[in-house]
Parts: structure tokens; C-alpha cells; sequence
């Protein structure tokens, strides 16, 4: 039996090429894995009638781990997005969004080094939304002791264990006294518990400002909900884009990495996109699973072969394609 067992959700878009890229680079750092394919999304609704079969739930219970392509949310359908139903049925409640300078990798800024933290079950995203009547809607703001505890908790022993200096706890408490009150007054009683790494927070319009003027000036940001989906875009967009930017939602007990970007419809089938936010969830996996040295190797390999730029997809002004970019990466991994 192979070390470790795996499912691989290949999403649709770009998602299967993707996908298949990731699978060349991992598996040339020789780590032993056993891929368990099932698959989500518009590609499954006419066979099983659902966007989300439950082999899809079973397979991840059963490896405890997962790796996804982005999967497109169909708008107005009956169906809620596959993605928030999986963050909610796994309760992964943590979602690690790092976003890093990498040499090669056009951008503003040379030395960004960030970990965006982001509360992924309640807020305003707990879905709790009526419509009053037909000209007013109300959409409530969950915030709980217990959900604001967890996250931070995760944030600082996750810091801790990378070797990180210091949280920033993004937040609006001035205005929403109650909400994001009880999360600042939560997190930064989490925070006493952890002495080694400094604390501080940000009112979050305050934080957009400072982090496209100096963002070497941030580490680990803890947000609820909203503000951590909007904050990953912008780091993402503070190191040379979507492209490049890895992502995991993590639980107590499941993890499943995946990339920022969604499913780029226009470049589906096209061998074009960039594998490298995938790549680099992969890498986030393998450090997951304890594979440290696999997981240094990919990222040193995925480092390399941004720099060299010899076969780098067009997002990076290159013209390689998708698979073209992940033999490189293969490559310098084993060569
Ligand atoms: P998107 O991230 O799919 O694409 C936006 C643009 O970013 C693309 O047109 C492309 O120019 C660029 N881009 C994204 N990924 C790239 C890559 N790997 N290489 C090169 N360029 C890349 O965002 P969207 O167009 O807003 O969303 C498309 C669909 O994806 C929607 O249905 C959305 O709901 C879904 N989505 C899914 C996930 C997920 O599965 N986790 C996340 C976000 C969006």
C-alpha cells in the first residue's frame, strides 16, 4: 500500500490540466502516493444529478486529505457553490492563504512574505440571508467565541511551527462593535497564550492601505470571513497574481488544498494556464503530511523555474505551456 492515499478532485476549466501537471511535479520528488480520481462540479451533474456526489464526501473522509482544481459555480442554480459546501460538510475551518515574493514573478514588490488566515465557516458567509420584503435584504454577520477561538488558535500554532514572528488580527470593531468586536476581543485573548509572537491589529480599511504600501511590514494576518477572502486576492495580487497562489482549508480532522483562482472558463482545454498555484498547494500538502523534504523540493524546483523563465507560462511572459512548465519543474526537482 502507497504511504500516503490521496483524493485528487480535478475540478473542471482548467482544473484537469491542471491537475495532471501537478500530479508530474509531485510525483517526481518520489514521494509515495496513491491517487484516489473522483470528481465534482458541472462535469458530474448529468450522472449523478448533483454537483457534489457523496463519493466525493466518502473519498475524503476516507483519506483524510484532498487535493482540488477549481471547480465554477454555476450562478442562479439551485445548488450552492460545491466549494462552500465542502469548507462546511468537512468543517475546515481554517483557510492558509500564503502569498510570497518570487524571484521571476512580476510584480510591485520584491520582498513580500505573507500568510493570510481567513475564518472559513461563518461571518457573512454563513449564509444566513432573507429578503425582507421586495425591495430590502438582510444578510447576518455570524461571529462566535468558539469559531473566532479555533481560527486563531490554528493561526498562532501554525505560525509558531513555521518559524513566523507575528499575527495582525484584521478586523472592523469600530463600527461593528458586537461581530467583529468579539473577534478582536477573542483572538487577542488567543494571543496571550502565544508570548513568542508579537500581536497587533488593523482596522481592515487601514490594512488594504498598509499592504499595498508596505507589505514587508506584515507576516500572518487573522481575518473572519469576508475580509480574509478580499485580503488573499490582494496579497495574491501583491506577488504576481493568481497564478501563483496556493491555498488549503484545514480542519480538525480533513484538509483539501487548492488554489486561489477559479476554473478560468476562457482558457479551459487550452494547455495554457499556469500550474503553479496548484503546485505550490501540493506543496502545502506534503508539508501537511510530514513530507518536508519533498515539499522544500518542489518549492525550490517551482523557485528555479520561475527565475530561469525559460519555460514559464504567459502570465509569467513566458510562452510554455501548462505542460511544458511542469516537466521543467519536474526537471529541476530531479535533476
Ligand atoms: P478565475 O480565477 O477563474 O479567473 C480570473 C482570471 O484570472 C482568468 O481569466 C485568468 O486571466 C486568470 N487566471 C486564473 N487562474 C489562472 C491560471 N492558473 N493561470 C493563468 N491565469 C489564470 O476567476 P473567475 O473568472 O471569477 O471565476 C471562474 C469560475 O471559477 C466561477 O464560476 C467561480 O465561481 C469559480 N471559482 C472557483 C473557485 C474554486 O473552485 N475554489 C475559486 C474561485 C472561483
Amino acid at each position: 500500500m502507497a504511504k500516503h492515499r490521496i483524493t485528487l478532485i480535478p475540478g473542471d476549466g482548467i482544473g484537469p490540466e491542471i491537475s495532471e501537471a501537478m500530479r508530474i511535479a509531485v510525483e517526481a520528488t518520489g514521494v509515495d502516493i496513491e491517487w484516489v480520481e473522483v470528481n465534482a462540479g458541472q462535469t458530474v451533474m448529468d450522472k449523478y444529478g448533483t454537483p457534489l456526489p457523496d463519493e466525493v464526501l466518502d473519498a475524503i473522509k476516507d483519506t483524510k486529505v484532498a487535493i482540488k482544481g477549481p471547480i465554477t459555480t454555476p450562478v442562479g442554480t439551485g445548488f450552492r457553490s460545491v466549494n462552500v459546501t465542502l469548507r462546511k460538510e468537512l468543517d475546515l475551518y481554517a483557510c492558509v492563504r500564503p502569498a510570497f515574493s518570487i524571484e521571476g514573478a512580476k510584480s510591485k514588490f520584491e520582498n513580500v512574505d505573507l500568510i493570510v488566515f481567513r475564518e472559513n465557516t461563518e461571518d457573512l458567509y454563513a449564509g444566513i440571508e432573507r429578503m425582507v420584503d421586495e425591495d430590502t435584504a438582510e444578510s447576518i454577520k455570524r461571529i462566535t467565541r468558539r469559531g473566532t477561538e479555533r481560527i486563531s488558535r490554528f493561526a498562532f500554532e501554525y505560525a509558531k511551527k513555521h518559524g513566523r514572528k507575528k499575527v495582525t488580527v484584521v478586523h472592523k470593531a469600530n463600527i461593528m462593535k458586537f461581530s467583529d468586536g468579539l473577534f478582536l476581543k477573542v483572538s487577542s485573548e488567543v494571543a496571550k497564550e502565544y508570548e513568542e509572537i508579537e500581536f497587533e491589529d488593523r482596522i481592515v480599511d487601514n490594512m488594504c492601505m498598509q499592504l499595498v504600501m508596505h507589505p514587508e511590514n506584515y507576516d500572518c494576518l487573522l481575518c473572519p470571513n469576508l475580509y480574509g477572502d478580499i485580503i488573499s486576492d490582494l496579497a495574491a495580487g501583491l506577488v504576481g497574481g493568481l497564478g501563483i497562489a496556493p491555498g488549503a482549508n484545514i480542519g480538525d480532522e480533513y484538509a483539501v488544498f487548492e488554489p486561489v483562482h477559479g476554473s478560468a472558463p476562457k482558457y479551459a482545454g487550452m494547455n495554457k494556464a499556469n500550474p503553479t498555484a496548484l503546485i505550490l498547494s501540493a506543496w502545502m500538502m506534503l508539508d501537511y503530511l510530514g513530507e518536508k523534504d519533498a515539499a522544500q523540493k518542489l518549492l525550490l524546483a517551482v523557485k528555479k523555474t520561475i527565475k530561469e523563465a525559460k519555460k514559464v507560462t504567459y502570465d509569467l511572459g513566458g510562452t510554455a505551456s501548462t505542460f511544458e512548465m511542469a516537466e521543467e519543474i519536474a526537471r529541476n526537482i530531479t535533476g
